[in-house]
């Protein structure tokens, strides 16, 4: 391994005599590191004893810290090069007698470390799933193999019936067998296997099996691919080429919602399985719908889904399956992107611009960064699809080396809905605290009085998002953030979106006791009370993760919207993404200004795309169909973009403000985060740390700006209060030497904890 980046400190004990030294001088010397927030890698004896089982990839237990404590550790490396001067200590233990990664995605991970500015050890931890870890869903039986020299005995020992029909089965076999199995082949109990142990003829050996019921999945009926249209055929055509090429490459597909990027998908993995290789497309976790799925089942024979809902026992199965080769296709969320795929050809992130992609603990990393590393290292193509791309993708794929491909209309030819504006400021039903205005309860009833099907999008769950006290002004807030809580009418509970709390229902203001509160602000659930009241003789539903708590109900409420037996889908961001229902001929965005308001560096970007995205939900049928915005803000350009699907224009203007600030797609950012019970304490600590990287980059000479500290926009979260300040540089590697400099200084005080983001998505 490569030491000279990675820095390299030792665990150290007292100085070594001479002769301890002479006799270590042979001896195995393991590389660790731990599940800790330390750029460092650790260096260890292997005791003879442990020599044969231990492999890079495995996990240790070995002393760490002062005291006799042991930590479970990764393997990370083995030589015989000893550190001159030093001694070390020792592995206590070998936990797995297999690497749990192969070398290719060691070195990933390495590079997670150094991407993300956090140990090697916690990206390891995070990386392997805790169901691979402990081998869930096996477990270790006693089978029996034929001993050397077994067959000749064959002829001439004197042996049994049974006994001879066990040997000749083990003989003949490749792999050892259970008793029982033994026992039904020769039609006997145990003893006759017990008498062939005792004769030294078979030998017993712990093999490991699993558990878990293979596969049960029926095999989906296959249907032949769809005939490309020109724009598609250009596409594939392209994506062929550099897969036949065998080279890495990223592509970047931008296809208008419903121009039929997923068939541009499939048939590019058809040539990868062709080649006897495997693909991982990875989709938002929101999008891994039964119906996705189907999709992918429906064509190929062999598919592997990753999602969040696997027991752990499930994913360690279709880990090894995976890692076999048995599988063709994995389709899965975020972590998919680290399927052991053995013979990788292809890697596909639909929908890229999907901030689930990113992970919003340690190793906060994005999907498509490492993606993008991963398919750079095994020489793949890497392919992005969306109908919004994030900005740092259009960067790459108009002034990078990225290739751009487009779908610039939908499926035979549909033309993209017309998207009306509403301007609801003189609403009469607005200005009354209805969520539907007039305009859009009268293109509602025509729809719907056109046998059409209709889709409200509102992007709050809930009932009431603010209740506000008429008398003193004070808004009911979560104890623990600083965010105001949400009334849920279905359990009759304030609830924070931020962290867990709950409580009941305050009857008056907590901050003065007057008796009244008033409910403005309205979410999912008064949204579906008012449109029963207003269309009181059609079918609802509503769509939020609220109502959507039993596994399956997703599918049924979308199924049910398919055949017709409901006439309005209302929901949050789970019904603006990839539903494909031509029937639906309206589509109505609530409030588009919830997103736009939020201090966030992408707020106009996410603005877009929510649209962008909500609008590609109509017009996918003959009847075709439109949207209406509703907003605060009709001449907001954004918004005004989005209307006329000017992706473009849109992505110009907002990138001319990001150089402008500083701000990514040209500069790299990462943020750190100094959090705490005490604000005192925290701010002090931010404002030290802050310091000591200020004081590194100038006498560095290194061109990182350092902006803060601040308090963070949201103050108080979960409890904690949060300061921040930001790193940023033209360059990550920039960021990420200056980092290693100061990396051991950054020491918070007792109760603060220092988070790190790099390339965070929000600036809250
Ligand atoms: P996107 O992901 O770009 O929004 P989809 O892949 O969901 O679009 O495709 C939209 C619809 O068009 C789907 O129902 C799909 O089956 C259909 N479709 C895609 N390509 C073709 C084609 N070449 N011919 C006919 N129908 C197609
Ligand atoms: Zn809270």
């Amino acid at each position: 391994m490569n030491g000279s980046r990675q820095q390299q400190l030792f665990e150290v004990d007292p100085e070594p005599t001479p002769w301890e030294q002479a006799a270590e001088s042979d001896r195995l010397v393991a590389d660790i590191v731990f599940d800790r927030p330390l750029q460092t890698v650790f260096q260890y004896l292997v005791p003879d004893g442990l020599a044969d089982l231990i492999s890079v990839g495995a996990r240790i237990r070995a002393p760490f810290g002062r005291g006799n404590q042991t930590e479970t550790g990764f393997c990370v490396g083995l030589g015989h090069h000893l550190p001159p001067g030093r001694r070390l200590k020792e592995i206590d233990l070998v936990l797995d007698d297999a690497p749990l990664l192969t070398a290719d995605m060691l070195e990933l991970t390495r590079w997670m470390a150094e991407r993300y500015l956090c140990g090697w050890g916690q990206v390891l931890t995070a990386v392997v799933p805790a169901g691979v870890r402990k081998r869930a869903g096996t477990r270790e039986i006693t089978c029996y193999r034929a001993a050397d020299g077994a067959s000749s005995a064959l002829e001439k020992k004197r042996l049994s019936t049974k006994q001879r029909v066990i040997l000749e089965t083990l003989c003949q076999s490749s792999a050892p067998l259970p008793v029982d199995e033994l026992s039904k082949a020769a039609g006997c109990g145990v003893s006759p296997i017990r008498t062939l142990r005792d004769k030294g003829l078979i030998v017993p050996v712990r093999v490991r099996t699993s558990a878990v019921e293979q596969d049960t999945t029926a095999l989906a009926e296959q249907q032949p691919d769809l005939t490309l249209n020109p724009d598609q055929l250009r596409a594939v055509e392209q994506i062929q080429g550099l897969l036949r090429a065998s080279k890495h490459a990223c592509v970047l597909l931008h296809g208008v919602t419903g121009s039929g990027k997923t068939e541009v998908y499939i048939q590019a993995i058809r040539e990868v399985v062709s080649y006897g290789r495997q693909a991982i497309v990875l989709v938002p976790e929101i999008s891994l719908t039964p119906q996705t799925i189907r999709r992918f089942r429906r064509r190929f024979p062999s598919v592997a889904v990753l999602h969040s809902h696997l027991s752990d026992a499930e994913r360690h199965a279709q880990w090894e399956r995976i890692a076999k080769g048995k599988v063709d296709v994995v389709v899965g969320a975020r972590s998919a992107v680290f399927a052991p795929t053995p013979h990788l050809g292809l890697i596909v992130i639909d929908e890229e611009h999907e901030t689930s992609f990113k992970q919003n603990s340690t190793p906060r990393y994005h999907t498509r960064e490492v993606a993008r590393e991963r398919a750079r290292r095994e020489g793949v193509p890497l392919i992005l699809g969306s109908a919004t791309p994030t900005l740092e993708s259009l960067v790459r794929a108009t002034r990078g080396g990225d290739l751009l491909l487009s779908l610039p209309e939908r499926v035979e030819r549909r033309p993209m809905p017309p998207v009306v504006i509403v301007d609801t400021r003189n609403d009469p039903y607005i200005t009354k605290g209805q969520s539907i205005g007039r305009a859009l309860q009268a293109a509602m009833k025509r729809a719907l009085d056109d046998g059409g099907q209709v889709i409200l999008f509102l992007n709050l769950r809930g009932y009431s998002t603010v209740l506000w006290c008429y008398s003193c002004g004070a808004g009911v807030m979560c104890p623990e953030c600083d965010v105001t809580l949400t009334w849920h009418r279905d359990r009759n509970r304030v609830v924070c979106h931020s962290c867990d709390f709950t409580a009941p229902r305050p009857s008056g203001c907590l901050h003065c006791g007057a008796p009244a509160l008033k409910y403005l602000g309205a979410g999912t659930q008064r949204l579906e009370q008012e449109v029963q009241a207003k269309f009181p003789e059609h079918r609802i539903a509503r769509m939020d993760s609220d109502a959507m708590r039993k596994r399956g109900s997703h599918d049924t409420v979308l199924n049910a919207f398919r055949n017709g037996a409901i006439d309005i889908l209302l929901g949050t961001q789970m019904i603006a993404k990839g539903l494909d229902f031509p029937n639906v001929t309206l589509v109505g965005v609530v409030d588009a200004d919830t997103v736009l308001h939020q201090p966030d560096l992408r707020a106009a970007e996410r603005t877009f795309q929510l649209i962008a995205q909500v609008a590609g939900r109509t017009g996918r049928g003959p009847k075709g169909g439109r949207v209406l915005v509703q907003t605060m803000c009709p001449d907001e350009p954004v918004i005004r973009s989005a209307a006329k699907h000017d992706y473009l224009g849109f992505a110009q203007r907002e990138l001319d403000q990001r150089r402008e600030l500083l701000l990514p797609p040209f500069w790299s950012l990462a943020r750190v985060i100094l959090r705490g019970r005490a604000e005192d304490v925290v701010q002090a600590d931010a404002r030290r740390l802050a310091g000591l990287v200020r004081d590194a980059a100038e006498s560095s000479g290194a061109s990182v700006r350092i902006a803060g500290p601040a308090p963070a926009p949201l103050l108080k979260l979960k409890g904690l209060y949060r300061h921040h300040f930001r790193l940023q540089a033209e360059q990550p590697e920039e960021i990420q030497e200056l980092w290693r400099r100061v990396s051991d200084q950054m020491r918070p005080s007792q109760g603060v904890e220092l988070v790190i983001d790099v390339d965070p998505l929000d600036l809250r």
